[in-house]
């Protein structure tokens, strides 16, 4: 099984694909972003470093961030996925350093190519339940609640996650554009970028990933 960088904007269906790829596949979900936050929680040397970063409102060095991914992929079986990771041509960079000292090079970027239109439509549509959790949807029939904005099963007021509202969610979209088209760009001159036009089915685009995955 290939390895495989996911990129899409928010709330453009990574999380569901990557879920099932777990599911059926054993793929090792590697979000960045998490292994920092458990290098912090296990209290370690590196871990106290990072979080002094964050409390001072940086982003953690580019090099921790690297070291911390090694150390996952290292101390894990493969095949990987990798989520929010790179963001950056520097990070790129990085990445493939690692990606040659494990020597592993089977690797596939997975792009899911939304409109913003779709895009914001899936994210502002997505509603949480404050008391259980659960996640509905307004649009998407499968995950609508019976009777609109009420949880099936605490019947609260459902709500829109702050990350979701629109104007924080088009900055969000913009921000993602901007860094990563160039990534999009060098994916496509490696020749490892499959890109998903539309995703908008989750049974079909999977099936298609199940094609160059293997
Ligand atoms: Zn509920």
């Amino acid at each position: 099984m290939k390895n495989i960088i996911f990129i899409s904007p928010p709330a453009g269906g990574k999380g569901t694909q990557s879920d099932l790829l777990v599911k059926k596949y054993n793929y090792k979900h590697i979000s960045v972003g998490n292994l920092l936050r458990e290098e912090v929680e296990s209290g370690s040397e590196d871990g106290k470093i990072i979080d002094a970063e964050l409390l001072k409102g940086n982003f953690v060095p580019d090099e921790m961030a690297t070291k911390i991914l090694k150390k996952a992929l290292i101390n894990n079986e493969g095949p990987f996925i990798f989520d929010g990771y790179p963001r950056t041509l520097k990070q790129l960079d990085d990445f493939e350093e690692i990606l040659k000292e494990l020597n592993m090079n089977n690797i596939v970027a997975v792009y899911l190519n939304l409109s913003e239109e779709e895009a914001i439509k899936r994210a502002t549509g997505r509603m949480i339940c404050p008391t259980c959790s659960r996640t509905y949807h307004k649009y998407y029939r499968e995950v609508k609640p019976k009777v609109d904005n009420l949880c099936d099963k605490c019947i609260t007021t459902l709500v829109v996650r702050n990350d979701d509202k629109l104007e924080t969610y088009q900055e969000r979209y913009k921000n993602y554009k901007e860094k990563t088209a160039p990534l999009i760009n060098k994916f496509k001159e490696k020749g490892i970028l499959f890109t998903i036009n539309d995703p908008v089915h989750p049974d079909e685009t999977f099936k298609q990933i199940e094609k160059v995955i293997k």
